[in-house]
């Protein structure tokens, strides 16, 4: 998806100072705020687009970087869920550009209205795949123990904020009089207090359980990179939503390929003879086996491509490379009659090393690998 860029979305020039960014900044906000756009996706969506856009143009260093790169100076992410802020971020940004009327999580709609679900933790597990699970995706299963809900837990309704999850007050601010809200304490905002529970629930309604969770990973993930599955992680207190399962991928070392992005490498040895007449060569890929023809006169260091035999693009189209780096084996060691042999072919004319430019340049060679 084209992400919009940063000025426009605030509607200011390049050229805004600092205080014309907050300001437009504020005028976003307040337009798309949640609790005046209740249930509202565009709005919601405007808003936190806002908030992105502040957080990086209200960072000299990232505003740089962002003036100079675009989206693609800022990075980030590794492609899952990519940039973004949750709301939680967003409302913690307030402080900072309202005055600390809006600070801190819980004023001024940290919810949409009336209580807020508790929210159980994530969950966090490192998966080990191999190369060859990475170039196809591969579903897997997983074992986890985290905290479910109990059988058989009743709830009553919170006796400190009646149910509601928050503590009300009424605040003066520079936009005049507003109600601002405080999670309660005694429910931390779930507006529930358990009534009866079995022996094995905890004093939220929880209890821990092993649970097997089966989960798609996509082609072309890599080493450090999360996948969130949504709704897999701890359940919430009181009955509450459950959080996140976090998935950090850990790539195994392939035994022949070496991989780099989207492209593999492998380290092709062939004897002097192939190298010199020329040969076919079969070597390994990440899905079997392939033939590569080695030419006749190919020096050592050349390098060999195969496209479309590295790894599919993650969230993109087609795949990377297979580059085949020849390296001409020397023996090292020589019987009598292969001494003998070898001490004719050198005083040959042939024999004797005349690379020209091309084969001589480091640069060359490096174009080469990369084109
Ligand atoms: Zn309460």
């Amino acid at each position: 998806m084209q992400k919009r860029d940063y000025y426009e979305i605030l509607g200011i020039s390049k050229s805004a100072d600092e205080g014309e960014i907050k300001k437009a900044y504020r005028k976003m906000a307040l337009k798309y705020h949640p609790d005046k756009n209740p249930d509202d996706k565009e709005a919601e969506e405007k808003f936190k687009e806002a908030a992105e856009a502040y957080e990086v143009l209200s960072d000299p260093n990232k505003k740089a970087r962002y003036d100079q790169y675009g989206h693609a100076g800022l990075g980030g992410g590794g492609g899952f869920g990519g940039g973004g802020m949750n709301m939680e971020d967003i409302f913690s940004q307030f402080g900072d550009v309202f005055g600390s009327a809006f600070g801190g999580g819980g004023s001024f709609g940290g919810s949409r209205g009336g209580q807020r679900t508790a929210r159980g933790t994530n969950l966090r597990v490192k998966m080990k795949l191999t190369l060859e699970e990475i170039a196809d995706g591969v579903r897997k299963k997983i074992k986890v123990n985290k905290l479910v809900n109990a059988d058989g837990v009743t709830y009553k309704n919170c006796a400190t904020c009646n149910g509601s999850g928050r503590i009300t007050r009424v605040a003066q601010t520079f936009l005049g009089a507003m109600q601002t809200q405080s999670v309660c304490n005694a429910c931390q905002g779930a507006g529930k207090m358990i009534d009866q529970k079995p022996s094995d629930a905890d004093s939220q309604g929880l209890k821990r359980q092993e649970e097997v969770i089966e989960i798609d990973i996509p082609a072309g993930v890599e080493e450090g990179m999360q996948l969130s599955v949504t709704g897999k992680g701890n359940a919430g207190p009181f009955n509450g939503i459950p959080g996140d399962l976090i998935v950090v991928i850990e790539e195994q070392e392939h035994e022949d390929l070496r991989r780099d992005g989207e492209n593999l490498h492998y380290e092709a040895f062939v004897n002097f003879v192939d190298a010199v007449l020329g040969e076919t060569i079969e070597i390994p890929t990440i899905n079997g086996k392939a033939k590569i023809k080695v030419e006749p006169g190919t020096q050592s260091g050349k390098v060999l491509r195969l496209k479309g035999k590295g790894l599919p693009i993650l969230q993109g189209y087609g795949s990377g490379d297979l580059l085949v780096h020849i390296h001409v084996w020397t023996p090292k060691k020589v019987s009598k009659e292969e001494r003998e042999l070898l001490d004719k072919l050198k005083e040959s004319e042939n024999f004797k090393p005349s690379p020209d430019k091309s084969e001589r340049g480091f640069f060359q060679r490096m174009k080469d690998m990369f084109h």
